[in-house]
């Protein structure tokens, strides 16, 4: 086993590298765990990176105004790391912010693990983790930065057209070109769905909100907004059978079916977004951490990034199921690095 490390960082979306930035400049040489390169990682959506390398435009992250970025991508990532980029694109993409923040934390000395953390032991001191690939490693403290993954309907039709007219963020992708002026499906009953159905109104035509049950879970004032909204039409008790499209175009309709009658339409659509809730990636961490009944980290303290473990902190959508933007993961990825660095010298370890 290798010596102590004084933080570890398990996770590498914006919580992750943002908190490794601010370890790393404090001289605490972290070791982030970006996750590993496996199928099982691509099916699920929890590949390095994290959800925002699986978008493409990336319009609401503060300083990236649209612009060509290719020359300050090619002097500031390796040549390897800089993603593909479309011609026509301007602003900056998922996959290159990520790889920007990556380049970031490791300039100022962030060692980087392409492994996942599959378990660990927070009862005994240092903690103890264990990676996918059989190591072991031991830490003074942990920033769980992990993230969580969006649900989607599990059609394989859906997996065809992820990213071609399949989402599940209207404020990442509603204002796409693909998505202007065309109808689009939004499927769930809850707060994301009513904001996600209302909001792409300002750039469809119509848009259909897809309902298995005959009411909705959202709150009233959020489901009151969409039914009187003249561009939402509402299809109680229907659920998305398929998605249908091609190659060229991607998604291009739905196929729904009524629950109550059996029968089934087509809908003309230019995209479907998928609002039925997120799942933290808190897994491996064995209920060691305390979570809410869906799993997310829960804080111990307001305004602080602690959790119910001395030395463990937690940054970004696995501790954050109501915000879930790069920006308040970026936050709070900073605020558990200076936490962990203040816990650390109270323990007196530098
Ligand atoms: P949610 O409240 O868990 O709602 C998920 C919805 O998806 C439910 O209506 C559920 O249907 C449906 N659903 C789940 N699995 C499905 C499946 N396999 N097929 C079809 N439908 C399925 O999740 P959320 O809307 O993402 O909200 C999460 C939290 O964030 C909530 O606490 C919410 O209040 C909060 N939030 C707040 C705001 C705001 O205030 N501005 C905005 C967004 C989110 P059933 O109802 O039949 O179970």
């Amino acid at each position: 086993m290798s010596v102590t490390e004084r933080v570890v960082i398990i996770g590498s979306g914006p919580a992750g590298w943002s908190a490794a930035i601010y370890a790393a400049r404090a001289n605490l040489e972290p070791l982030v765990f970006e996750g590993a390169i496996t199928d099982e990682n691509r099916i699920r959506g929890t590949l390095p990176l994290g959800q925002l390398s699986m978008t493409t435009e990336v319009e609401n992250y503060p300083g990236f105004p649209a612009g060509d970025l290719s020359p300050y991508l090619k002097s500031s990532l390796p040549e390897a790391n800089v993603p593909f980029r479309d011609p026509h694109m301007t602003g900056v993409t998922g996959p290159e912010l990520m790889e920007l923040m990556r380049q970031q934390a490791k300039n100022f000395g962030t060692r980087i693990v392409t492994d996942d953390v599959v378990s660990v032991d927070l009862s005994k001191r240092p903690f103890t983790l264990k990676t996918l690939e059989g190591q072991e490693y031991t830490a003074h403290s942990l920033i769980i930065a992990t993230g969580a993954r969006a649900n989607y309907l599990g059609l394989p039709s859906e997996d065809l057209y992820k990213n071609r007219g399949v989402s599940a963020c209207a404020v990442c992708d509603g204002a796409l070109p693909r998505f202007r002026n065309k109808s689009l499906v939004v499927v769930g009953g809850g707060d994301s769905a009513m904001e996600e159905a209302t909001y792409l109104t300002k750039f469809a035509s119509t848009v259909y909100l897809v309902h298995r049950r005959g009411e909705f879970r959202a709150s009233k004032i959020m489901a009151q907004r969409v039914l009187e909204n003249p561009k939402i039409t509402v299809k109680w008790f229907t659920t998305v059978e398929e998605v249908l499209g091609d190659e060229k175009k991607g998604v291009t309709g739905v196929r729904l079916k009524n629950l109550q009658t059996s029968e089934t339409e087509v809908l003309e659509a230019g995209g479907m977004f998928c609002a039925i809730g997120h799942t933290p990636n808190t897994d491996f961490l064995a209920k060691q951490v305390k979570t809410d009944d869906k799993g997310y980290i829960v804080y111990s303290l307001p305004f602080r990034t602690n959790t119910s473990v001395e030395g463990v902190f937690a940054a970004g959508d696995v501790a954050d199921s109501y915000y879930r933007q790069a920006i308040t993961s970026a936050g709070t990825g900073c605020m558990a690095a200076l936490d962990a660095e203040r816990f650390l010298a109270t323990k007196g370890v530098h």
